[in-house]
């Protein structure tokens, strides 16, 4: 069975957006691609879905606008599944409604997958270890649990997509004009930063509880990513104490 990658910026979406709604389900769609045979899902949207305590619907015209913008982009991605929020009362279960929907993209991709999480006792106790996230495929009637692991190679794109902003924001400060909505700008992105690291610290941690057999080169490669990560924030310090 295709095994299922998530990149932590879908993940920290996910993970982020339930943990603000505990009053009511909320979900959206997963956006990604087959890649070496793994479900690879690269990002989320969060439509306008109408939620209520055990029940959440998207609207089809969301999905047919996402579609849309991601044939545009052109970069192979498409709606590979959806996600929802089960507030309070766990990940381990699909609906009868959830299963039918499951339904409905299975026969839009025939890969797709549905990922449940619970956010309670993350916001309660904080701890990323402990996540209650599952993702199901359907068969018949039956709803199968898939394994996932999160994509480490994603973090070299965050260093990469932070290097080139801290350069932009060097850029405009040579011009000087209003420098003091940059600077509101960059205390904004080095928060930002500060909290990605600490999330990403912690995907290892997950990492390495469930991926023993990685090899030793995979291990060194988790731990240079987190070098960079905080060399980066070391540099954006810097720079904010030279500004
Ligand atoms: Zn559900």
């Amino acid at each position: 069975m295709t095994k299922v990658k998530i990149s932590p910026i879908a993940l920290i979406k996910i993970i982020d957006t339930a943990s603000r709604k505990l009053d009511r389900e909320i979900g959206g769609f997963l956006i990604g691609k087959i890649e070496d045979g793994h479900l690879n899902i690269v990002d989320v949207e969060i439509p306008r879905s109408r939620g209520s305590k055990t029940f959440v619907e998207i609207d089809p015209l969301d999905m047919a606008i996402i579609a849309e913008k991601l044939d545009k982009e052109g970069k192979g991605e498409s709606i590979v599944g959806w996600w929802h929020s089960h507030p309070g009362f766990g990940a381990d279960f699909m609906s009868n409604l959830d299963i039918n929907t499951q339904k409905v993209y299975q026969s839009l991709f025939n890969k797709a997958v549905a990922l449940i999480i619970d956010p309670k006792s993350y916001v309660s106790e904080k701890n990323l270890r402990k996540i209650d996230l599952k993702i199901y495929r359907v068969t018949g009637e039956k709803y199968k649990e898939m394994d996932w692991y999160i994509a480490v190679d994603d973090m070299w794109r965050v260093v990469e997509d932070g290097m080139k902003l801290i350069s932009e924001i060097r850029q405009e400060k040579v011009k000087v004009n209003d420098l003091m909505e940059r600077m509101s700008g960059v205390l904004e992105f080095k928060e930002e930063l500060m909290r990605l690291r600490k999330t990403i610290e912690d995907f290892l941690v997950i990492k390495r509880d469930f991926m023993q057999f990685q090899t030793s080169v995979e291990t060194f490669m988790m731990y240079s990513t987190l070098l960079s990560l905080l060399f980066f924030v070391f540099v954006i310090l810097i720079f904010l104490s030279l500004v």
